[in-house]
């Protein structure tokens, strides 16, 4: 890995209230867990071996990883154990709030019954938000490669489950080999039954691909790292203030960015985008979100003030209602003001 020896997060970090809008639930389930899920599966798995599947060295190797991580999720006991442990994960950094992938067109692909499962998931999202008191929404990921007609299954469930903290859907998964086009008539569907929009683009893919993330009236772009290579990309997005989800050490651990000092996030800031830290994978990546602030301030000299702008974007560019976007800004003031 190339990265730079972090401290850990220092407390005014740590304590900095956050929002974190580019999360994937499989991927930040922990190896102790995986362990115990499979333990649980009559599995005599040992913590070494689950830790091997953890590993990998390039991007495409990353999404076999996270598709071996994910092939031992099974149930809905399963799905609810995993959100309630991120949910105490997220309190302990400090966050809010987040929006949280769910790969259904993996669960889907792999012919699991969804509505069980997604009743595991909102039992383990009560309770998280019960004892955690931390907000969590739903955005149902479509695996691009999968192909349109995948997605429009993905995007009709997300439909299904709206009034019920289901708030947008996205894409991810291989972007070279499924480009944004292909996906208008999916997005257009989505838009017109009042869901959100987001879209992982310009992670292997190039500048093009975020334009067309655009085009496909995409309202936050996941990663966005290759944008830098596109002046006219980076205005637009400047202009029209299309938050970005930047994920730092994702990048670097997939190979898309080679050194941390070589990844655009300061530039981006300094150029006027609206830009938000993530973790994409916390567990896959061995990160957390308070360590992606310390290693911006580590490595860009991101200033306290500049990460208490970063945090309140992740607020700004959530997809909350309004009035509860309003809430958790004027507890993020509170607090800042403290
Ligand atoms: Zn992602």
């Amino acid at each position: 890995m190339t990265s730079v020896p972090l401290r850990p997060p220092n407390a005014f970090i740590r304590q900095l209230p956050k929002a974190e809008l580019h999360l994937h639930l499989e991927g930040a389930v922990e190896p102790a867990t995986l362990l115990e899920l499979r333990q649980r599966h009559g599995d005599r798995a040992t913590l070494a071996e689950v830790e091997a599947l953890y590993r990998y060295t390039d991007f495409q190797s990353f999404l076999m990883a996270f598709k071996a991580v994910s092939e031992h999720l099974r149930g809905p006991d399963d799905y609810e154990l995993i959100t309630y442990r991120l949910m105490q994960r997220l309190k302990e950094e400090t966050v809010l709030h987040a929006e949280v992938y769910v790969a259904v067109g993996v669960c889907l692909y792999r012919k699991q019954d969804f509505a069980a499962i997604f009743e595991g998931l909102e039992r383990g999202r009560a309770c998280g938000a019960r004892d955690f008191g931390v907000s969590l929404l739903w955005i149902f990921d479509a695996t691009r490669h999968f192909g349109v007609e995948e997605a429009q299954k993905v995007f009709e469930l997300a439909v299904r489950y709206q009034d019920r903290h289901v708030i947008g859907v996205g894409i991810g998964g291989d972007e070279m080999k499924a480009p944004p086009e292909l996906f208008r008539s999916v997005f257009g569907y989505a838009a017109d039954n009042g869901l959100r929009l987001t879209a992982h683009a310009g992670e292997t893919g190039p500048p093009e691909s975020i334009w067309g993330a655009l085009n496909l009236r995409a309202e936050r772009i996941g990663h966005g790292f290759t944008a830098s290579q596109d002046a006219d990309l980076i205005e637009e997005l400047a202009q029209r203030q299309i938050p970005v989800e930047l994920c730092i050490t994702s990048n670097l651990r997939t190979g898309v960015c080679k050194a941390v000092a070589e990844h655009p996030a300061k530039n981006y800031f300094d150029q006027g985008v609206m830009i938000t830290l993530n973790t994409d994978d916390p567990a896959l990546f061995g990160t957390t979100l308070s360590r992606e602030y310390q290693l911006a301030q580590e490595t860009f000299g991101f200033t306290d003030e500049h990460l208490r702008e970063l945090a309140r974007n992740s607020f700004e560019a959530s997809f909350l209602p309004a009035e509860k976007k309003l809430e958790l800004l004027s507890l993020f003031d509170a607090a800042a003001a403290r």
